[in-house]
């Protein structure tokens, strides 16, 4: 298949791009950089020993996309392009709704002006709010969401599922990751936050290569086994072939389909760190600090259908995780050294 990345040298696009072009596919990458380096995509093509087509560009701007989807034969797209940081969504909320909605709107505009009709979202668990009961089922309704972050995947799924009923040739499968972590076995593309990590696997792994002093955990009087909120954390390699399974249903299918893509085993931060701890033979200092606002005790997926309809299985472990983004760390401290660092 030829496969366009929008936002495909972000930090789940690369993997993805990397597993379609070691599965043989071909793949076009446009990305602004706003938060990537140009230095992953290299990675890729040597990891995979093949030519990714790169394209800078901003998802947002037709004048940009449509040329790249006239001249590209492609036979389907993944929307990574957003911007994807709760925190900085409640500070900037009008370039939240403006990057990730406008994205969306230009990238379906110029698919229905060019007859491409399958296109991979990347949504989130964030939509599923803090009413539903673990674990998560796709025919669960959405929720409030808490910030504005949320609310434009939430949003965004809505404007897919408008969309596809009104075209009756449109597939548009929406993935909700649950939290993605880890990196590829290589240890040469992975997660490269800037400035200072929101997510917890990140902000570890800087506490373990000696750039942050300690962890903070965010809240340990919560309703769970350790007093610690638990997560469905995902290896994004996993979630890699998750995509590659969703393209193959999506070329063949009609419609608006939701998945789920996690384990469907939930972790404590404790739990989380000393895996870490375990596979890396580093000690991480942390201390128990107050909730964080918007943090819910437990989230995870059931992922049952996912595995089911797209024959699709998370198979790593928590522990190939930790290794992987420690792998990545380690031999990588600053990252891709391209990106504003503190
Ligand atoms: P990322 O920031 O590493 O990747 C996003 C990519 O999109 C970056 O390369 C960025 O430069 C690019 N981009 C943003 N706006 C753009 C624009 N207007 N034009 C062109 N490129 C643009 O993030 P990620 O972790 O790889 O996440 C990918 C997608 O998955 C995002 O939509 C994110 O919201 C969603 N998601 C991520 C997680 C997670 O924990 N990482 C969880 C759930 C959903
Ligand atoms: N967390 C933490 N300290 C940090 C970052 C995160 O204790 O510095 C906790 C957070 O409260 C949550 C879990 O780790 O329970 C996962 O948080 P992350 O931001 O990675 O993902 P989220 O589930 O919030 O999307």
């Amino acid at each position: 298949m030829r496969i366009l990345l929008a936002g495909g040298a972000g930090y789940i696009g690369s993997h993805t791009a990397l597993a379609l072009l070691r599965a043989g596919h071909e793949v076009t990458v446009i990305d602004n950089f706003v938060n990537s380096s140009p230095e992953a995509i290299r990675r890729i093509e040597n990891l995979a020993g093949k030519q990714v087509s790169l394209i800078r560009g901003d998802v947002r701007k037709k004048t940009d996309l449509l040329p790249v989807l006239k001249n590209g034969g492609f036979d389907g797209a993944v929307h990574f392009a957003g911007l994807k940081s709760v925190g900085e969504s409640l500070q900037k909320p009008i370039l939240y709704y403006r990057n990730n909605i406008d994205t969306t709107l230009t990238l379906l505009e110029c698919m229905e002006e060019t007859h491409l009709s399958s296109i991979i979202f990347s949504s989130s668990a964030t939509v599923y709010g803090s009413n539903n009961p673990v674990p998560y089922r796709e025919d669960m309704p959405r929720g409030l969401c808490t910030n504005p972050y949320g609310t434009t995947k939430s949003m965004m799924e809505q404007i897919f599922h408008d969309a596809a009923a009104a075209n009756p040739e449109l597939s548009v499968v929406l993935l909700r990751y649950f939290n993605p972590i880890g990196a590829d076995s290589s240890g040469r593309i992975g997660e490269d936050p800037q400035g200072i990590p929101n997510n917890l696997m990140p902000y570890i792994a800087q506490v373990a290569v000696g750039r942050r002093e300690k962890l903070t955990v965010f809240g340990g009087d919560y309703p769970t086994p350790d007093g610690t909120c638990q997560r469905d954390y995902i290896h994004v390699s996993d979630l890699a072939q998750g995509h590659l399974k969703a393209l193959e249903y999506a070329v063949s299918h009609t419609g608006c389909e939701i998945f789920n893509l996690g384990t469907g085993t939930p972790y404590s931060v404790l739990e989380t760190v000393r895996t870490f701890e375990q596979v890396s033979g580093v000690k991480i200092p942390y201390v128990i600090g107050d909730r964080r606002e918007g943090d819910l005790p437990a989230c995870w997926a059931d992922a049952s259908k996912a595995e089911k309809i797209l024959d699709w299985k998370a198979e790593r472990t928590l522990e190939d995780m930790c290794r992987d983004a420690w792998n990545w760390q380690k031999n990588n401290p600053m990252g891709y050294e391209t990106l504003h660092k503190s």
